[in-house]
């Protein structure tokens, strides 16, 4: 799945909600027939299995499911079966009087579902008065659509069949392979082409009203797919497509393993898509766009979320996880993956920026004493939501980039393809990618991959320069007092002096000394910024590197920052060290840099300026960024690339946001309501960030203008523009009306959980938005019940810092209990303490360092 999502506690090894052993499924032959008004679903089954040995009984999963009749054939004779639920288990048990032979066996099964509000299994979802049935079948909802044998590990074939109204479509995995009317009036049945072997959670069904647009890549046929009031909307996505999937063509020694890819927009889903063999599902702002006014990020985040959907066609639907606790064998390579097209189509994008941006997230996450491993147990269906988190996506990829670039692109991808090639239409462990990159490469891949993979948290690693007679090197060795208990780490790290000298080892416990041409200013201990790790180096290496930074490239400024940035928060480093390194940025005109700078200054500015520190705070920060706003200007220029565009914006937000410029917020009042005025005439990336500034302070008439925006607008982006914004307003009144608006009819329950994420994100409006979020939590949990939807809520409730905010968050979760979201809450309530402590420790730092500004 590609999804947006921040989260973790103790996954525990309990195992009784796995099936039996005994029987596995080789096809299933499946019938559904929704009625689309009554949101109910007739289905039939007929799945073929092998029993290992004779039995009276089996057990598969089933939820939400009312079983009609059940029979069992084998060896020439039908049982009419006994149907036993356990429905705390999702399972069923048939039971016949003779036991059913060892060999196989053939299962009929007539059963009744309901077409659910909650976005998974076969759901429904509702558009311009249409009703819609569509499938989220991942990670453990299989078994609301079909009775299944609903593990990743037992992959089948399958054919299915979907009875259907006149006028309404069909889309599943296979290609249509006839369309005949009836049975019965104003139906027809539509029968899709026999799926290759694969795992239950990538079935796939939408039906409904859809209109597509084709086109193909190397006989490929494509097609991108909305309603079809979105007409129009689907050629950015369709190119990128074409473009991503003649690029992997070309990447993997497996070519497109299936006939046909279709692209599906759904009007509800509560992922951001889902990786369908062939028929990837997705939510309509990733996909759909205006191709004249789509921003800078919508345009890059379709291509990179098609990327992601595409690449798992082969990491995930091809080669399959063999349980969930190996998500990362899916998630950590869709991700690692996605941006290797994208660089190569649209070099312009830096997707290598983002890659590092990406590591700053998992690391951020990973530093937590409540992070988990990358590879972790979980056995129930909440423990295995949890595990789509930054840790099994961004810390995965991160840890695969390391290794990538330790032995080589060639020799990696090498190794990719040879462990695609041993386990496609199969399925594999982590032991499995490691093992194969080790012989492949001849490095020890497995010896450094486990460190990283079975072990939680991020090494920390101290550089010093040691130059005498004898020559110069750089001194490498893992930091000692990382963690209890002690973990150590096999870290590829290479280290970069001012005359661009790059040098690399393998550092273990014993640490390295990596010899150096000359005795350096300053070494950068993650040349590249490709490592996985924290680099701690003496300050005065850090002040030298500040007057340097121009030496970096882009990636390794990202990786500078961030590092110092953490050292901070992790009470290695004061404030000032940081503030120092901060002000050497002045010149900085790179996009990503800019935007990972203003993350930490936004952090500072919320959690160490204290009230009486504010304003000198604010007007630092001014000055800080005020050079480069004046640089890019507020016009856009027809010449000009996506980087500045994004600069511009990330300028502007900050300003505002961080600085609270009054002439930036004044002028992104003046240009939204020019825009409001006279929609289609502001660029869009802009405008992204110039209409929560403009929120800023906001009035009820600035808010009903929103309102009205957002209802009027006909593409997603727009829609979602100004509605997330009203969680911008702080104004009592406008965050009362903003929660009633997220709680009622007209917000989409997919929508609801990042809504009330950026209400909580708002520092004015926090408080009162956690106040009204705790009276109205059980209307909440109704509407936001889906995949992520307390892992989103109850991470951004981590926002808060300060005395006894703590105590507040865990005695509300204590009695309103949140089972899918535990290890997030976990990490919730350490990083409030964590601010606590930051903010009493480093508050006063911060006053006296702009005192002697
Ligand atoms: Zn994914």
């Amino acid at each position: 799945m590609g999804c947006a999502v921040a989260i973790l506690v103790h996954a525990t090894a309990s195992f009784a909600q796995r099936l039996p052993t005994n029987v596995s499924p080789t096809h299933y032959e499946l019938s559904v027939t929704p009625d689309l008004q009554k949101a109910t679903f007739g289905g039939s089954a007929r799945i073929d299995v092998t029993l290992t040995a004779p039995s009276r009984t089996v057990t598969l999963n089933a939820a939400e499911i009312e079983f009609d009749t059940v029979t069992i054939s084998a060896g020439g004779q039908t049982q009419r079966a006994g149907v036993t639920l356990a429905p705390s288990r999702d399972q069923a048990t048939f039971t016949v009087a003779r036991a059913i032979p060892a060999g196989p066996a053939e299962i009929e099964i007539n059963y009744r579902g309901i077409l659910n509000d909650q976005l998974r299994g076969l759901y429904l979802s509702k558009a311009n008065n249409r009703r819609y049935a569509v499938t989220q079948l991942e990670a453990t909802d299989a078994r609301r659509m079909f009775p299944s044998f609903d593990e990743p590990a037992y992959k089948a074939t399958f054919s299915l069949s979907a009875t259907i109204d006149e006028g309404d479509h069909a889309i599943s995995n296979g290609a249509v392979m006839s369309d005949t009317p009836g049975p019965g009036t104003r139906k027809h049945t539509v029968k899709f082409e026999t799926t290759p072997t694969m795992s239950t959670y990538l079935v796939a069904l939408a039906v409904g009203d859809f209109d597509c647009e084709a086109g193909q890549a190397d006989g490929i046929p494509i097609r991108v797919c909305s309603t079809p009031d979105k007409k129009g909307q689907t050629g950015l996505a369709l190119e990128a497509a074409q473009e991503i999937l003649r690029y992997y063509n070309r990447y993997y020694s497996v070519k497109y393993p299936f006939k046909k890819l279709d692209v599906v927009a759904v009007p509800d889903f509560s992922a951001g898509a889902m990786e369908n063999t062939a028929a990837i599902f997705y939510r309509e702002t990733y996909l759909l766009a205006d191709p004249k006014t789509a921003s800078a990020s919508i345009r890059k985040a379709i291509a990179e979320v098609l990327a992601h959907e595409m690449a798992h066609q082969w990491f995930g639907d091809l080669v399959t996880m063999r349980w969930w606790d190996d998500i990362w064998l899916n998630e950590g390579f869709a991700n690692w993956m996605e941006t290797k097209p994208l660089k190569a189509w649209k070099p312009e994008w830096h997707m290598e920026l983002q890659e590092v941006q990406s590591n700053q997230i998992a690391m951020r996450l990973d530093a937590l004493r409540s992070t988990r491993p990358i590879r972790a147990s979980a056995s129930t269906p909440d423990q295995i939501n949890e595990l789509f988190d930054p840790i099994a996506y961004e810390k995965g990829a991160a840890v695969l980039r390391m290794i990538e670039a330790w032995v080589g692109e060639d020799a990696f991808r090498a190794g990719v393809n040879a462990y695609i090639d041993k386990f496609k239409y199969s399925n594999a462990k982590a032991e499995d990618f490691w093992g194969t990159l080790a012989a492949s490469t001849g490095k020890p891949v497995d010896k450094v991959m486990a460190t990283f993979v079975d072990q939680p948290g991020v090494p920390f690693i101290d550089t010093t320069l040691k130059c005498d007679a004898g020559g110069a090197s750089a001194s490498v060795s893992e930091e000692s007092r990382t963690s209890q208990p002690p973990r150590t780490w096999q870290i590829p790290v290479c280290v970069k002096t001012p005359s661009d000298q790059v040098a690399c080892d393998v550092v273990g416990p014993a640490g390295a000394n990596i010899a150096l041409n000359t005795c350096p200013a300053w070494v950068m201990s993650n040349a590249g910024a490709r490592g996985y790790y924290r680099v701690v180096e003496p300050t005065d290496m850090i002040a030298a590197l500040a007057r340097d930074v121009a030496k970096l490239t882009p990636p390794e400024r990202i990786a500078v920052l961030s590092d110092e940035w953490a050292l901070v928060r992790s009470g290695r480093r004061d404030i000032g060290t940081f503030l120092d390194l901060a002000s050497g940025f002045k010149s900085e005109r790179n996009q990503a840099v800019m935007s990972t700078l203003v993350g930490a200054l936004a952090a500072i500015g919320e959690e160490l300026a204290t009230q009486k520190a504010a304003p000198a705070y604010r007007s630092w920060v001014a000055r800080l960024l005020r050079p480069a706003m004046d640089d890019v200007g507020w016009t856009t220029r027809p010449d000009e690339d996506d980087g500045r565009r994004e600069l511009r914006a990330t300028l502007v937000r900050a300003l505002g946001k961080i600085a609270h410029d009054r002439a930036v917020i004044a002028k992104a009042r003046e240009v939204v309501l020019s825009e409001l005025e006279k929609p289609g005439t502001v660029e869009s990336t802009l405008l992204n960030d110039a209409v929560p500034v403009a929120a800023l302070s906001g009035d009820v008439t600035l808010y009903e203008k929103y309102v009205a925006r957002s209802r009027a607008a006909s593409d997603p982006e727009e829609q979602h523009r100004y509605m997330y914004a009203l969680a911008d307003f702080s104004d009592p009144a406008l965050v009362r009306r903003t929660t009633d608006y997220i709680v009622g009819p007209e917000v989409r329950s997919q929508d609801a959980k990042i809504f009330i994420a950026r209400q909580l994100g708002n520092p004015d409006a926090r408080q009162l938005a956690w106040d009204l979020l705790k009276a109205h939590w059980s209307e909440i949990q109704k509407k936001t019940g889906e995949f992520v939807g307390n892992t989103t809520i109850v991470g951004a409730v981590g926002s808060f810092c300060g005395p006894g905010a703590a105590a507040d968050v865990k005695g509300f979760f204590a009695v309103h209990k949140v089972p899918d979201a535990e290890r997030t809450l976990q990490q919730s309530l350490e990083r409030i303490e964590a601010c606590t402590a930051l903010s009493g420790a480093q508050s006063g730092k911060l006053a006296e360092w702009l005192n002697r500004r």
